[in-house]
């Protein structure tokens, strides 16, 4: 089983080929020759994957499978969610995006969070979605040298360290990608 995995994160390929069984491989857009910035423009993390996975079945004609994930604060109504990755501007600088994520929870007791990842999977022209999600909490100082993004201020539900404290087999134990990812396998084990 073949499938392309339409990102440019490479922090996301090498999770997932952490979970992969053997018999199933991934092409990252890098490695199919695909040099694209690929748009995240709507308002809720399904449609972004949708138009991930699309846009690059259009242009590969493989099957292929795309995720789309988000941070959402429950202080702060759910922010960034959907805008996760440009949060502090387009840039996309992972420091200022926690930046401001601490700067608006400031003295706010309520530091509940959790991840949501939505895999859109195109198989044989088919959509598919799948869902992960991990709950936690949000620290007040960024701790940790691994991983990417909000990992060193989010600290999974069942555990006392950040994401960025743990490496990726650690991570992947309450990860919100590894659980949508387990979703997709059992789906494709399916076929
Ligand atoms: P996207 O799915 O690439 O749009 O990711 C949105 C943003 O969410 C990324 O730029 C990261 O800032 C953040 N993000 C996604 N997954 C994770 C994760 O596993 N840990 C920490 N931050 C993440």
């Amino acid at each position: 089983m073949h499938l392309i995995f339409a990102t440019n994160n490479n922090n996301k390929v090498i999770e997932i080929r952490k979970v992969l069984p053997v018999h199933f491989t991934i092409t990252t857009l890098t490695e199919a020759g695909i040099f694209v910035d690929i748009p995240e423009p709507h308002n809720t993390l399904q449609e972004n994957a949708i138009e991930k996975v699309d846009y690059i079945f259009k242009k590969s004609a493989q099957n292929a499978f795309a995720e789309d994930t988000g941070l959402q604060i429950d202080a702060l109504n759910g922010e960034p969610g959907v805008k996760s990755a440009r949060y502090a501007g387009d840039d996309k600088i992972d420091a200022n995006n926690i930046k401001l994520v601490l700067q608006k929870l400031e003295n706010n007791p309520n530091r509940a969070a959790r991840f949501v990842t939505i895999i859109a999977l195109r198989y044989n022209e088919k959509l598919h979605l799948f869902e992960g999600i991990c709950t936690g909490k949000i620290i007040e100082t960024p701790t940790g040298d691994n991983g990417f993004g909000y990992d060193p201020i989010f600290i999974p539900d069942g555990s006392n360290k950040t994401f960025a404290q743990m490496d990726i087999t650690e991570k992947n134990i309450y990860s919100h990608r590894k659980k949508a990812m387990l979703q997709l396998i059992e789906f494709l084990n399916t076929i």
